[in-house]
């Protein structure tokens, strides 16, 4: 019981403090671990090591000064551009930065410093890299899904060995997160092995299914499973949008080449561009027979996290 009297005067210790000023470090403190997210993101699809290997400037290789790196600031210091090289330092390193910075800053204002924030907190760090590595090379890292679920297990069996409050519905204890892994599994393995089965390809990535394990480590079964039904909602959803889109760019694409045929324009252009137009199509092809479904995962667990209360309300109120 020793561990929850330290922790019990840890919470009592922070909402002493002026939460101004507790805010603003907490704020500082989501944008450290943004330009974290930012390396985890460069580093994990590279297979660079993220602990022990300094910051260096991907264009020029040259290592990053501690006065060149501090998050949002050298930023704008540098204008967006290396200091040796002048390259310019992609916006979303800021962007990412900034919103780690208010998101943090948003489980504060929601939960104070408890188990609940530190809980969000780490799992904001885990899911933001899998949306962004998913959506950039479909693949979800193993360090972030099998490394995500074991620190669930670990968060889980701490809430159990010192009893914390529970104000979110993220802080599950050890039993929970188990049963959570046990639903990932069902649910996600069993679409990974049938659509094996049944079309003879990949549904779904084994990335995917090893981060709905993760999001049953953090969730807990009930949110976990509202989590993957948003996440096969919002999926539908952008798919549709995505495929009407990609339908409207090939009917420019016919409609330009039937226009430049009215023109008699030399064979040999014509059929260049149509080799082109087969070429793109097919690479169109490929390109969408891997769907990145980890973007919605973290959409849907997130959605789930803030209101997974409300929805069941809502169906379980109105079903009574
Ligand atoms: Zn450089």
């Amino acid at each position: 019981m020793e561990i929850r009297e330290i922790v019990l005067g840890l919470q009592k210790f922070f909402s002493d403090i002026n939460p101004f000023f507790l805010g603003s470090l907490v704020f500082i403190f989501g944008a450290v671990f943004g330009s974290f997210i930012n390396v985890l993101i460069y580093r994990l699809p590279l297979e660079i090591d993220i602990i022990y290997k300094p910051s260096f400037c991907p264009k020029c290789n040259n290592p990053i000064k501690w006065h060149h790196n501090i998050p949002i600031f050298s930023y704008i210091f540098l204008k967006g551009k290396c200091y040796y090289c002048s390259n310019p330092i992609p916006i979303s390193y800021l962007i990412i930065e900034l919103f780690s910075g208010f998101s943090f800053l948003g489980f504060y204002i929601l939960f104070g410093i408890t188990w609940d924030f530190f809980v969000l907190c780490l799992f904001f760090i885990i899911s933001l890299p899998v949306l962004v590595i998913d959506l950039k090379h479909h693949i979800i890292p193993d360090e972030l899904s099998v490394g995500g679920t074991i620190l669930g297990i670990i968060l889980g069996i701490l809430h159990n060995f010192i009893g914390f409050q529970n104000n979110s519905n993220i802080t599950i204890n050890f039993f929970d997160s188990l049963f959570g892994i046990l639903v990932g599994l069902l649910i996600f393995g069993s679409i990974y092995f049938l659509s094996l089965w049944i079309f003879r390809k990949e549904g779904m990535g084994m990335g995917d299914v090893k981060f709905a394990t993760t999001i049953g480590a953090f969730l807990g079964s009930y949110p976990a499973i509202i989590a993957f039904l948003l996440s096969f909602i919002y999926g539908s959803i952008i798919g549709i949008f995505i495929t009407v889109f990609k339908r409207l760019k090939n009917y420019k694409k016919i409609k330009a080449f039937s226009l430049l045929k009215d023109y008699s324009l030399s064979i040999d252009y014509l059929t260049s561009i149509v080799k082109s137009y087969v070429y793109e199509s097919e690479l169109d092809q490929l390109k969408s027979s891997y769907i990145a479904f980890g973007p919605y995962m973290v959409l849907g667990a997130w959605t789930s996290i803030f209101f997974s209360n409300f929805i069941v309300d809502f169906f379980v109120g109105g079903i009574i």
